[in-house]
């Protein structure tokens, strides 16, 4: 194989969709598989459709995910500019190329005339399609005489240049992923490929520019399945070599649907973005979420992939070694947010309790608390298990940062008994008199206390619990009592010991 080279190659239109940065992924696996290289282009030609912040946005996703791009705007390369626009004057030649040998024509129907033919097709439940059926009875250089189309142009009247597709052909060419594909041209229009704006539209930017950067394997969505044959046929009739194709299946909502759309994650409460979207119509983003950035690339990379194997977890090394176009779906992946969630809950055990502690300190330092990482670190190890985000700490460690202000009173129904309050007491005694209060020695000298007194150890820990934590829920009794300290166990008995108690009353 020559040397690989793939490309990215997203319009700025808007928040990049993680369908977007899956295809951004398989392109980057497969590059880096074999040495190959991963080159981003944007495709801005269409002005109408430009998003200011776009372009920004898909370059820092990029980043986030660990996606390196090789060629691009900001790593420059031979074979740039990595912007259309930054190029745009330069395609004009190309649509006359096309023109010259016969492959393309001049039209000059205004967007009204062709928006009543489509209406009056419509009336007569036909579909309109600028092609060789038509194309005679229209408005361009193929209908007219060469003097009049010509003096159109002199007159600078607006037009567009139009491919010229040909009648009646079956064209058949190959997906690396869905095999032979057979197309009837019948089917097909005449597509625009350079505006009266003076700009090519995507089909012709995209095509002289895959074949100028050297591009030899186009990976992109299924939504690019249709101009697929007119891209093909544009490389024939320039007379170059044409690149593999393989078109990537939809990443679909959790029903199976129908695709993923902002919608659905706005309706069901999760991201459908890889970063939050700040301008006009806001959206979330997995990483304001809390994923974890390998989470959220080893989650996507299973939407449409899969090893062939029952692994399930993957590092960036390990699925450039192990990915492959011919493992890629041919039909859709259902997103699951609870799959996702899972993936972050897997990577979050694999940190460090330091990393994570950091991470926790930066949150509790904006709710104005401030810990030593040490004690930081013992705290998220208590908790770890449970939490899939590292915000989830503070819902299973709040209690650890201040006393309760009330208590389960379900709780205290089914488990504070008369002679509690007594028993309490007599826990703070037992407190005040244990040499070392570390959890191991604690908890020894309570539970002997208990076996003396005859008491009921199940009674006297759920009041205990439920005076410090105020409710019945948190990690083993005694690493909280020894994390809090001595001091504050005893005050919060006592706290508990009198509003509960009066409550009882
Ligand atoms: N600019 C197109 C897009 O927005 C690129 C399609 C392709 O990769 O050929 O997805």
């Amino acid at each position: 194989m020559s040397q690989v080279r793939v490309r990215f190659a997203p319009s700025p239109t808007g928040p990049l969709h993680i369908g977007g940065v899956r295809t951004a992924l398989y392109n980057y696996l497969f590059a880096r598989k074999y040495n190959g290289t991963f080159i981003l282009r944007i495709e801005d030609t269409d002005q109408v459709r430009y998003v200011e912040g776009a372009e920004e946005y898909i370059m820092e996703a990029l980043k986030w995910c660990g996606i390196k791009v090789d060629e691009g705007i900001e790593e420059g390369g031979e074979y740039g500019p990595y912007r259309q626009s930054d190029k745009k004057d330069s395609y004009r030649k190309y649509a006359d190329m096309l023109i010259d040998r016969g492959f393309a024509y001049y039209a000059f129907d205004t967007p009204e005339e062709l928006e009543a033919m489509r209406l009056k097709a419509e009336k007569e439940r036909k579909m309109f399609i600028y092609n060789a059926a038509v194309r005679e009875s229209l408005k361009n250089s193929i209908s007219l005489d060469d003097v009049e189309w010509n003096a159109m142009l002199d007159r600078g009247e607006s037009y567009v240049v139009r491919f010229k597709m040909p009648p009646d052909e079956e064209i058949s060419f190959d997906d690396l992923i869905r095999g032979n594909i057979v197309v009837n041209t019948n089917t097909l229009d005449d597509k625009v490929l350079f505006k009266s704006d003076g700009m090519p539209t995507y089909h012709l930017a995209n095509i002289v520019d895959d074949h100028l950067m050297k591009i030899t394997h186009v990976i992109r969505g299924e939504e690019w399945l249709p101009s697929f044959p007119l891209h093909v046929m544009l490389y024939k009739a320039f007379g170059w070599e044409t690149p593999f194709f393989a078109h990537l299946p939809l990443i679909l909502k959790p029903d199976g649907k129908g695709k993923l759309s902002k919608r659905d994650g706005d309706r069901m409460g999760f991201p459908v973005f890889p970063l939050y979207w700040p301008y006009g119509e806001t959206a979330r983003g997995f990483r304001e979420d809390g994923y974890f950035p390998e989470a959220f690339v080893n989650m996507l990379v299973l939407l449409g992939w899969n090893p062939g194997t029952e692994q399930e977890i993957f590092s960036m090394e390990e699925l450039i070694n192990v990915f492959t176009i011919e493992r890629v779906h041919k039909s859709g992946s259902r997103f699951d947010p609870e799959k996702a969630k899972w993936f972050n809950h897997q990577y979050l055990q694999k940190k460090s309790n330091n990393q994570l502690a950091l991470e926790f300190r930066e949150f509790l330092r904006a709710k104005g608390i401030h810990v030593d990482i040490v004690r930081l670190e013992i705290l998220v190890g208590l908790v770890k298990e449970r939490v899939s985000f590292v915000r989830e700490f503070w819902d299973q460690t709040d209690f650890f940062f201040r006393p309760p202000e009330d208590y389960d009173s379900e709780a205290i129904r089914k488990r504070w008994q008369e002679n509690t309050p007594v028993m309490l007491q007599e826990l703070i005694d037992v407190i005040r008199g244990i040499p070392d209060f570390s959890p191991a020695p604690a908890e020894a000298a309570v539970r002997e206390w208990i076996g003396k007194k005859g008491y009921n150890t199940g009674v006297v820990m759920n009041a205990l619990r439920l005076v410090v934590v105020g409710a019945l829920r948190g990690p083993h009794m005694f690493d909280i009592t020894s994390w809090i300290g001595r001091e504050e166990t005893i005050r919060r008995i006592e706290k508990g010991i009198s509003v509960i108690g009066k409550q009882q009353q």
